[in-house]
């Protein structure tokens, strides 16, 4: 299921069968290649790695491709997916190469793949490559994500050259030169729901059975390869690890712009961070995407796709909240936060009310006294079965403290960081980096710096292209 390389590296791969990967090498980004960032976490405990390497010219021709490891077999994948609800046939790595899995200090296995290393057999006319924003975004918020506690694929480091691409861009409404880059990512595995559909598809069904069966024994080991309901116990598996991820999402106003299945992992982390967005003002209606004019990857459709929302109890008052956050458009970071800081004497009184911004808008609504009342009354009836109330309302605050962020990589400080870093300044990236690592600690320089705060007004006007 390897296809191996050929005399030009130029196999045609719009029509090979029965093939999983196509030995794919990549092209070295040249001309003033330097280092942007890199994720100190990532290096020293999933690679082992000293992150003062990083300041090493070795380091950067390592995350260029030009330096492969010992032992490296660099390959591209062949996948396809389903886009917007409709199959798009074969699709594959048209810009990533895995260079190759490794085992670390903790027993571990890590594949690492670039991404924006050149043209591999499945580009299709395309460049291969990636601009510095879109290795800048996928770099924080895989990072983001990782501390909010989404399950993720991580990111290492990213590269940039003086080497240029052009794309079109939606920030001016017309095609500019960009700088290419290349992000090191990391995950256990880079399989896609597409992974498998590609192979049902196309009818191979062999190599379908080989490769499912090669994920089940790799990554799903709960389950028995001689169990003959094991194909059924993995899409189960899967869709309910899919599930898990979507909400969390939700639960931090996170919306997936491309939520195609080549872009959804059969692991259930978030992989292929393009045109993603956190919501700012509350809208489920919320698009992260501006190629996605019907709004199918809305931030309330999401849990949708593929899937059913799960029904709770309390649901009525949270869609009330919902509801009323919609109406006034306050904040979703901020409000879920603010309401977690809420001392029990302030759910009523709304004295401190005044000082939190997010609330204060929220509290414009109407029905806001009765949607507290009722908040408060559901608390009640939960404190009653605890040991005493006090100790009740600390471990309330505390949990909703652990779960509701200050931080999340809004696109406005992302956009900031991304201007600066097109003119070679890499500083506010590398803050960025530092603060996401702790979203739930008050940090005096992001507060200073207004992350927390609501978003100025230029920001509501901020769009995010598919075209990276
Ligand atoms: P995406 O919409 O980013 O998930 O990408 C869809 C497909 O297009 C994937 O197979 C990508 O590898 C491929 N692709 C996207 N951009 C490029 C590029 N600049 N060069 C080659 N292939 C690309
Ligand atoms: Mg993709
Ligand atoms: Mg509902």
């Amino acid at each position: 299921i390897l296809l191996p390389i050929d005399e030009n590296n130029e196999q045609i791969s719009s029509n090979v069968k029965n093939v999983v990967f196509s030995e794919a090498t990549p092209i070295p980004l040249e001309n003033n290649v330097r280092l942007v960032c890199v994720s100190v976490d990532a290096l020293a405990n999933i690679l082992d790695m000293d992150p003062d390497v990083s300041n090493r010219e070795e380091f950067v021709e390592f995350v260029s491709g030009r330096k492969l490891p010992y032992g490296a077999l660099p390959i591209a994948h062949r996948y396809g997916g389903h886009q917007y609800g409709l199959w798009a046939g074969q699709l594959g790595d048209g810009r990533a190469h895995i260079i190759g899995e490794y085992v670390n200090s903790r027993n571990e296995r890590w594949q690492l793949q670039l991404k924006g290393s050149g043209p591999t057999p499945y580009s299709r006319m395309r460049d291969g490559r990636l601009v510095l924003r879109a290795a800048i975004r996928e770099m924080v918020v895989s990072e983001a994500c990782h501390y909010l506690g989404v399950p993720t694929t991580r990111a290492a480091a990213v590269i940039v050259s003086d080497e240029a691409v052009v794309r079109d861009m939606y920030y001016s409404g017309c095609p500019r030169r960009e700088s290419a880059a290349v992000v090191l990512r990391l995950a256990k595995c880079w399989f896609r729901f597409g992974s498998l559909e590609v192979l049902s598809r196309a009818g191979e069904l062999t190599v379908l059975r080989q490769l499912t069966d090669f994920i089940i024994k790799e990554h799903f080991p709960d389950i028995h390869l001689s169990d003959e309901n094991r194909f059924i116990r993995l899409f189960s598996d899967i869709a309910h690890r899919t599930l898990d991820m979507v909400a969390k999402w939700q639960g931090l106003g996170f919306t997936h712009g491309l939520l195609n299945t080549d872009n959804m992992s059969i692991l259930g982390i978030t992989m292929d961070y393009g045109p993603f967005g956190f919501v700012d003002s509350y809208d489920s209606g919320f698009v992260a995407n501006c190629s996605d004019g019907e709004g199918k990857y809305a931030l309330a459709k999401q849990p949708d796709i593929g899937l059913k929302e799960e029904r709770w109890g309390d649901e009525q008052l949270v869609e009330k909240l919902l509801d009323m956050m919609q109406q006034t458009g306050a904040d979703f970071t901020a409000t879920f936060r603010q309401l977690a800081e809420l001392e029990p004497s302030e759910l009523v009184s709304e004295v401190k009310i005044s000082e939190k911004w997010s609330l204060k808008r929220l509290s414009s609504h109407a029905s806001w006294g009765c949607w507290l009342d009722q908040y408060r009354e559901r608390l009640d009836k939960e404190a009653v079965d605890a040991s005493s109330v006090g100790m009740f309302e600390d471990e309330r605050r505390r949990r909703m403290l652990s779960v509701n962020p200050i931080y999340v990589p809004r696109n406005w400080i992302l956009h900031e960081a991304i201007v600066d870093a097109e003119k070679d300044d890499f500083g506010k990236v590398q803050f960025l980096l530092e603060v996401i690592r702790r979203p739930y600690d008050i940090n005096p320089e992001a507060e200073l710096r207004g992350f927390s705060a609501q978003p100025p007004q230029w920001a509501y006007a901020l769009k995010i292209s598919c075209s990276t």
